[in-house]
C-alpha cells in the first residue's frame, strides 16, 4: 500500500524518499519537510500526495482510506502542539495550500484559520486572551472559506470590510476593534447565506474535507490551465495539499507576515531582499491591499520610505531570520524565496522555494554563486533558464534619448517597453492579437488577468509591491513591469488615465521603464543591450560544454553581424528570395518568369547576376571563414507574379513580348495551391538557368572575396524541397559544373558543398537515396511541420488553441518539434543518411532550431548543429550546453 500522507515538523519522521519527491508531495511539500528535517521552525503539519488529487479528480470524493489517513495525521499533529481540532477552549486551528511539483504561485487556492465556528472563535479569543485577533482570524476564514470553497466573489467581502472600515473613518483594516469585527462576521455569514444559498458550516470536519477537496479541484481552475498552458506544465500531474498548523501573524504589534528573497531578485545583489506588514496575516503582504513595508533598513532608506523596516522595528527577529536565511542558501545552494510569519516574537518559517528572478539576476546570481564556490560552472550553466536570457536581449531606453517622466513606481521587472494603454486583460488580448503594442494598465493584477499580461508589452500597476502578483507574473513572463505607481489614478468609467495630473486615454502611447520604474509619456527609442560581463562568462561556459554548433538564420548583412555578436558559428540559412523581392530586382525577376524563350530569360537573368554576386559577398565578408548555407531559389513562382496594371506596364519594352501576351503567361502560372506548386527544385529542374546564375553568384563572390581579404568563404548550397534523388542528383550535377566553370576562369580551387534540406515526409524515407548525392542534410522543421502534419502553418490560427486546450497537442508543433511524428522522421533521415554517408554533416533550420526544448531532441538525435535566428543565438548556445550536460550527466560517470 502507497502511503496516501506523510506529517512534517513537529518531531515527524521525514525519512520515506517519496518525501523529497516534488512530483508526489509537491514543491511546498517537499520542502516544509526539508526545512523542519534541517531543523528551521515550522509549524507542524502533513501532506496529501498528488497522486489523490488525481484519484480525486477521477472520482470526485475523497475515499474512506483517505479520510482515515488524514485523521490519523491530524492527531499527530494535534498531538505535537498540544491542542485539539475543534475545541471549543483552545482550538487548534490549520491552513489548508495548495502545493504542485511546479510552482504556480497564485493560481490555487489556500484557506487559513480553518476550525473556527461560533464556538471555536470564542475559545480562540480566551486562550489567548485576544478577543480582536480571534474576530479577526474569523472574519478572514469566512471570506477565504466562502471564496474559495462555496465559491462567493470574494469582492462581497471586500465591499463589506470597506464599508466597515469608511463607517468609522479608518483607512486600515488593522484600526477595526473587535466589536466592529464581530459585526462583520455577522455580515460576512449573511453574503454567504444570500450568495452561496447555504448557511456557513460549522462542523470543523466538514470544513477540513471540503477545504481538501476544493484545492483539489482549484487545479483544474481556468486561471491554473492558462499558467499550465503558458509554462508548458502538463496538466494530469495534480496538486498536493498541504494542511498545516497556523501560526498567527496578526496577533499584535508583535506578530507579522512577510516575504523575501535571500537575494535581490531584480538585480541579483548579494542582499536579502524583502517585504512586511506587522499585524497582518497570510496574502496581506501580496495582494497588494495594504502597501508593505521594506524589510531591511538599507531598502527603506534607499526608497526614502517612512514606515519602518522589521530590521529597525523587531530586530532580534530580524536577526534570526537572516541567520535562516543563510542557512537556506547553503542548503539549497539557490536563491530562495521564503515566506515567513511572526507570531508575538516567535518567528516561523512557511515556505521556501527557489526565487522567480529576472534574467539580469539570474546570470548574476549564477556567476557570483561560482566565485562563492557555492555552486560549479556546469551548475551555473545548467541552472540558467535559456528562454529567460531574452529578456537580456530586450531593449532598454536610449540614454541620450529626451523623455517626459510622468511619475515612478517601483522597478519590477526589467526593460524599457512603449505601447498604447490598455485598461483591462481583454482589451490587452483583443488589440494585440490585431498586432498593436499595448501595455496593460491596471490598478493591481490578479490571476484572471494572466491572459492580457501575456498579450502586454509591459505591464503597470498602481498599487502592490514588489511582490504582488503583477510583479512575479511579470518577472516570469520577462515583460517590464512598474508596480505601485500610485500617482496613477485609473477611471475605468472614462477609460482613461491620470498621472500626476495628465490625462490620458485608453489608447494613448507611453513608455515604462521597468529597470527604473519610471513611466514617460509618449513612445520613447529604445536601445540594445550590451553582452558583456555576467552574461559573457555564462555563455563561455556554456560553450565550453556544448557538442553542438550554433548557427543563424540570417540573409542581410545586418542580420549577419547581429549574429555574430551573439556567437553564430555560420549560417545555418541563408535564404535568398528576398533579394529577389527587392524593388529595383523584382522588374528583372518578373522579366525571366513570364520570358518566352531561354534568350530571354538568360537576359533577365544577366541583369540579376551582379547584384546576386554582391549579395553574398558581403555576408562571406562578414562571416569570415564560417561555413554559409546558401538556400538557391525556393518559392513559388506564383509569389513572383505582376499583379496590377502598373506592374504589367513597367515590364513593357520596345521589341518585347506585348502586355496581352505577358498576361496570358502570368495567367498560366498562376497556381491554385503555391505551397504543393512550381516551386523549390522544382524550379532548378524546369528552369535551370536560374539555379545556374544563383550558383554563378555564389562561386563568383567566393573567388571576389578570396581573392580581397586571403581567406577563403565556406559555401554549402542548399537546394530545397527535394522529394527524390534523382532531383538532387540532376541539380546537383548542374551545380557542379558551374563551380567547375567558374574556378577554372578564376585559377581557384576554393572548399564548398552541396546538399539538401530534408522538409518533405518522402525525402526523410529515403534519406539513405539522398544521402548518396549530399554532403549536408539540414532539417527544414517548418515545412516538414507543414508537410507532415497537412497543417498550413499560415491557416493553423483558427483551431490551434482549441486542439491545445483538448490537449491533442501538448504544445504548438510549429513552435516546439512534435517527437513523436516530425521527430521520429528526423530522427529515421538522420539513422539512413549517416548509415550511407559517415561524413554527412546534420543540422537544423527550422524555427525549432531556437526553441530549447527542440534543441535538447536534435542533442539526442546527434545533430551536428542547429540554426536560429540571430537574436535566438544566445538562447541556442545556452540551450545547447545544457543538452550535452544532461546528456552527460544521465549517461553517467562511466561515458
Ligand atoms: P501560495 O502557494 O499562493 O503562496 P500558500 O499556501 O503559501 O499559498 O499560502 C499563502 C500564505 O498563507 C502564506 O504565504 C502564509 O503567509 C499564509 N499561511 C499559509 N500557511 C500558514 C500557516 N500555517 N500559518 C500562518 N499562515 C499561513
Ligand atoms: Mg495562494
Ligand atoms: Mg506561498
Amino acid at each position: 500500500m502507497v502511503q496516501t500522507v506523510y506529517n512534517f515538523g513537529g518531531g515527524a519522521e521525514h525519512g520515506d524518499p517519496r518525501q523529497k519527491d516534488k512530483t508526489v508531495v509537491g514543491g511546498k511539500g517537499a520542502n516544509l519537510a526539508e526545512m523542519a528535517s534541517i531543523g528551521l521552525p515550522v509549524p507542524p503539519g502533513f501532506t496529501i500526495t498528488t497522486e489523490e488529487c488525481r484519484r480525486f479528480s477521477a472520482s470526485g470524493v475523497l475515499h474512506a482510506e483517505l479520510r482515515e489517513a488524514i485523521a490519523a495525521a491530524l492527531e499527530r499533529v494535534e498531538t505535537s502542539v498540544g491542542r485539539r481540532f475543534g475545541d471549543t477552549a483552545n482550538p487548534l486551528l490549520l491552513s489548508v495550500r495548495s502545493g504542485a511539483a511546479q510552482s504556480m504561485p497564485g493560481m490555487m487556492d489556500t484557506v487559513l484559520n480553518l476550525g473556527l465556528n461560533d464556538d471555536t472563535v470564542r475559545g480562540l479569543a480566551g486562550a489567548s486572551a485576544n478577543e480582536r485577533f480571534a474576530w479577526d482570524s474569523y472574519r478572514r476564514f469566512i471570506q477565504m472559506y466562502g471564496d474559495v470553497v462555496m465559491g462567493v466573489d470574494h469582492g462581497c467581502f471586500e465591499e463589506a470590510l470597506e464599508i466597515a472600515k469608511e463607517e468609522r473613518g479608518f483607512l486600515n483594516d488593522t484600526e477595526l476593534d473587535a466589536g466592529d469585527l464581530r459585526a462583520l462576521v455577522d455580515t460576512y455569514k449573511d453574503i454567504v447565506r444570500r450568495e452561496a444559498g447555504a448557511p456557513f458550516p460549522q462542523d470543523v470536519h466538514e470544513q477540513l474535507a471540503e477545504a481538501i477537496a476544493a484545492v483539489f479541484r482549484s487545479w483544474n481552475s481556468e486561471r491554473a490551465r492558462i499558467y499550465r498552458r503558458l509554462n508548458a506544465i502538463a496538466d494530469d500531474c495534480g496538486t498536493a495539499v498541504n494542511v498545516q498548523a497556523m501560526v498567527f501573524g496578526n496577533r499584535g504589534e508583535n506578530s507579522a507576515t512577510g516575504v523575501v528573497f535571500t537575494r535581490d531578485p531584480a538585480t541579483g545583489e548579494r542582499t536579502a531582499y524583502g517585504e512586511w506588514l506587522p499585524n497582518a496575516q497570510g496574502e496581506d503582504v501580496v495582494a497588494g491591499i495594504r502597501t508593505p513595508q521594506y524589510l531591511t533598513r538599507r531598502h527603506r532608506e534607499r526608497a526614502g520610505a517612512k514606515a519602518p523596516s522589521m530590521e529597525e522595528a523587531l530586530p532580534r527577529v530580524h536577526a534570526e531570520l537572516t541567520r535562516y536565511l543563510d542557512l537556506l542558501e547553503r542548503h539549497y545552494r539557490d536563491m530562495q524565496d521564503v515566506e515567513f510569519t511572526v507570531e508575538e516574537g516567535d518567528l516561523y518559517l512557511l515556505q521556501t522555494r527557489s526565487g522567480k528572478r529576472t534574467a539580469a539576476a539570474a546570470l548574476r546570481m549564477a556567476v557570483d554563486m561560482v566565485a562563492e564556490g557555492l555552486i560549479n560552472e556546469e551548475d551555473a550553466v545548467l541552472r540558467v533558464e535559456p528562454m529567460a536570457l531574452d529578456q537580456l536581449l530586450h531593449p532598454t531606453l536610449d540614454p541620450d534619448a529626451s523623455r517626459e517622466v510622468l511619475c515612478r513606481g517601483l522597478p519590477a521587472s526589467p526593460g524599457a517597453a512603449t505601447g498604447r494603454i490598455v485598461l483591462d486583460a481583454a482589451t490587452a488580448e483583443a488589440w494585440a492579437a490585431r498586432g498593436e503594442h499595448v501595455l496593460l494598465c491596471r490598478t493591481e493584477t490578479s490571476p484572471e488577468d494572466i491572459g492580457g499580461m501575456h498579450a502586454a508589452r509591459g505591464i503597470l500597476t498602481t498599487r502592490g509591491g514588489m511582490t504582488s502578483h503583477a510583479a512575479v507574473v511579470a518577472r516570469g513572463m520577462g515583460r517590464p513591469c512598474v508596480c505601485g505607481a500610485s500617482d496613477v489614478v485609473i477611471d475605468m468609467a472614462a477609460r482613461s488615465v491620470t498621472i500626476a495630473g495628465h490625462r490620458l486615454a485608453e489608447g494613448d502611447a507611453i513608455t515604462i521603464d521597468g529597470s527604473s520604474g519610471e513611466v514617460m509619456a509618449g513612445t520613447v527609442p529604445t536601445r540594445e543591450p550590451e553582452l558583456t560581463g555576467a552574461f559573457g562568462d555564462l555563455m563561455l561556459w556554456a560553450d565550453r560544454h556544448r557538442r553542438m554548433r550554433v548557427r543563424t538564420n540570417a540573409e542581410t548583412p545586418d542580420d549577419c553581424a547581429a549574429a555574430r555578436r551573439f556567437g553564430a558559428e555560420g549560417v545555418g540559412l541563408c535564404r535568398t528570395e528576398h533579394m529577389f523581392f527587392q524593388p529595383d530586382r523584382i522588374r528583372a525577376v518578373r522579366r525571366m518568369i513570364l520570358a518566352g524563350s531561354a534568350a530571354e530569360r538568360d537576359a533577365a537573368l544577366d541583369a540579376l547576376l551582379p547584384a546576386q554576386r554582391a549579395d553574398f559577398a558581403r555576408i562571406f565578408e562578414i562571416m569570415a571563414g564560417l561555413p554559409c548555407t546558401i538556400r538557391l531559389l525556393d518559392p513559388p513562382l506564383h509569389e513572383f507574379l505582376p499583379h496590377s496594371d502598373a506592374d504589367f506596364d513597367d515590364l513593357l519594352e520596345p521589341g518585347g513580348p506585348s502586355r496581352e501576351t505577358l498576361m496570358r503567361r502570368a495567367a498560366e502560372l498562376r497556381e491554385v495551391n503555391p505551397m504543393l506548386g512550381h516551386r523549390g527544385c522544382r524550379l532548378g529542374i524546369t528552369y535551370p538557368e536560374i539555379y545556374a546564375m544563383q550558383a554563378r553568384a555564389i562561386f563568383e563572390a567566393a573567388c571576389d572575396v578570396a581573392d580581397a581579404t586571403g581567406s577563403a568563404p565556406v559555401p554549402e548550397l542548399m537546394i530545397p524541397l527535394v522529394a527524390t534523388a534523382a532531383e538532387l542528383a540532376i541539380v546537383r550535377d548542374k551545380v557542379e559544373a558551374v563551380a567547375r566553370e567558374v574556378m577554372a576562369g578564376r585559377g581557384r580551387a576554393l572548399p564548398y558543398s552541396v546538399g539538401t534540406m530534408i522538409e518533405l515526409p518522402r525525402a526523410a524515407l529515403t534519406a539513405d537515396a539522398i544521402a548518396a548525392h549530399a554532403d549536408f542534410f539540414s532539417f527544414g522543421t517548418n515545412d516538414l511541420t507543414q508537410t507532415t502534419l497537412g497543417i498550413s502553418r499560415d491557416d493553423a490560427g483558427s483551431f490551434i488553441h482549441t486542439y491545445l486546450d483538448q490537449g491533442i497537442f501538448t504544445r504548438d508543433p510549429f513552435v516546439g518539434i512534435d517527437r513523436d511524428g516530425v521527430g521520429r522522421l528526423i530522427r529515421m533521415a538522420a539513422e539512413l543518411g549517416r548509415g550511407a554517408s559517415a561524413t554527412l554533416k546534420l543540422g537544423i533550420c527550422g524555427e525549432h532550431g531556437g526553441d530549447p526544448d527542440s534543441i535538447a531532441f536534435c542533442e539526442e538525435v546527434g545533430l551536428d548543429y542547429v540554426s536560429a535566428s540571430p537574436y535566438r543565438v544566445p538562447i541556442a548556445r545556452l540551450a545547447a550546453a545544457q543538452a550535452s550536460l544532461r546528456a552527460r550527466r544521465s549517461a553517467g560517470p562511466a561515458a
